[in-house]
């Protein structure tokens, strides 16, 4: 039998939404958690197997359940352009980065919501020996939409006199999952306006069995009361944005048991990093949006939705890794504790994805976890500065974690 070693550790959050734990002992053994318990000092224990992390807080890895990796977070327009034309090949070294900067925030798993051409599919889909970091992606390839409304930029849409599950029922990438976009964009100069739903329910539903017969899992992202009725109608597993959803859609959320994916930080990125000259956005207007995103959180708490964290990085100011971050402390600002919001952003997401790698500290799973160097009342700060990254409980080493 291999040799076990140990972690002591100042607190553990698990990723279960449970109570923090103070002063634990963690056993490993063949990378694989086998015993969790509190520490004692009058426990006997070879010192060379142990590792200290007392003056540390561990945590799951990371998921950030709605990014764009074929896109950055810049705000220059014209390198934006440049993005969502550029080719595979110029787009790869971006990808990769972008998927370095999840690493070192500690976010191990993302779900791409697609791009116009599918690259971060195609990448996903490329041998594991090809990538440098080990963060799981799960993505949708290109979206749809509805011919003439928004989303041309990240997607695909059926043809004039075709439905949108005969376009489906033609085409198929293999994707991990299916992204439909059912609304427009939210409003940034008219407070809580709300467009239409580009497919009707008839339609939807179709294209939602269709899906399902397939085995994937359909991601919506809606905005508005209808767009996003529909989308719960049909049985999407998740709803993307949700602005102005309103209360009869979160209720019908908690009781269908479909998670919500917020992205909040778009509407603080957008405040944070508005040119004062651009006459089409009116900051007051996101501020408010942003705290009534954050209301509607709060009521989903009440109402007991499942929220998964997810920050649409690659939207404008919205970056990858560090926007994870963001989101937490605006899922706390909502009204959620710390290992509430880590559950959204650990075990939650783990089960959008569909993945049991990553998302929880438990007996029998791999010993993968974060460990920041502070108590619990520092995070989410802490989780900027990571001290370490651990893959089947051994550190990924100093120089590979903070290469960039
Ligand atoms: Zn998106």
């Amino acid at each position: 039998m291999t040799k076990s070693h140990h972690v002591r550790v100042g607190h553990l959050v698990d990723g279960s939404g449970g109570p923090i734990q103070k002063d634990m002992l963690l056993t490993v053994r063949d990378g694989v958690f086998v015993d969790i318990e509190r520490f004692a000092e009058d426990m006997v224990l070879d010192p060379s197997a142990v590792t200290d992390l007392s003056l540390c807080t561990i945590l799951p890895p990371l998921i950030d359940c709605h990014t764009h990796l074929s896109m950055s977070g810049t705000t220059d327009q014209q390198t934006r352009k440049q993005q969502l034309t550029a080719d595979y090949d110029e787009i790869r070294p971006r990808i990769a980065e972008h998927i370095h900067y999840h690493f070192t925030h500690g976010v191990l798993g993302v779900r791409d919501a697609g791009d116009q051409h599918g690259h971060a599919l195609r990448y996903k889909n490329e041998p594991t020996e090809n990538k440098k970091e080990p963060v799981i992606i799960k993505a949708a390839g290109k979206a749809w939409h509805k011919k003439g409304r928004y989303g041309a930029f990240i997607g695909r849409h059926p043809q004039d006199n075709e439905t949108l599950a005969a376009a489906f029922s033609g085409e198929n990438d293999g994707a991990d999952l299916v992204k439909l976009i059912n609304s427009g964009l939210n409003s940034l100069s008219e407070f809580g306006r709300e467009t239409s739903p580009q497919f009707s329910l008839d339609e939807i539903q179709e294209f939602a069995s269709q899906v399902k017969q397939r085995g994937q899992k359909l991601m919506v992202h809606a905005n508005g009361r209808l767009p996003v009725r529909f989308a719960l109608e049909a049985g999407c597993h998740s709803i993307e944005h949700g602005f102005f959803m309103g209360k009869e859609n979160l209720r019908r959320m908690a009781e269908t048991q479909t998670t919500w994916v917020p992205t909040a930080v778009t509407m603080k990125a957008c405040a944070e990093t508005l040119d004062p000259r651009d006459t089409l956005i009116d900051r007051r207007v996101v501020e408010r949006t942003l705290q009534h995103q954050l209301e509607q959180i709060a009521l989903a708490k009440q109402y007991g939705v499942t929220i998964a964290l997810g920050t649409d990085a690659g939207s404008r100011g919205v970056l990858h890794g560090e926007s994870v971050i963001e989101e937490l402390k605006l899922i706390m600002k909502a009204g959620y504790s710390l290992t509430e919001a880590i559950q959204c952003a650990t075990s939650n997401g783990a089960q959008l994805l569909g993945i049991d790698e990553i998302g929880i500290i438990a007996k029998g799973k791999p010993a993968h976890f974060l460990a920041a160097r502070a108590t619990p009342a520092m995070l989410p700060r802490k989780l900027s500065y990571l001290e370490g990254i651990y893959l089947n409980g051994t550190p990924c080493n100093k120089e590979f974690f903070h290469k960039i």
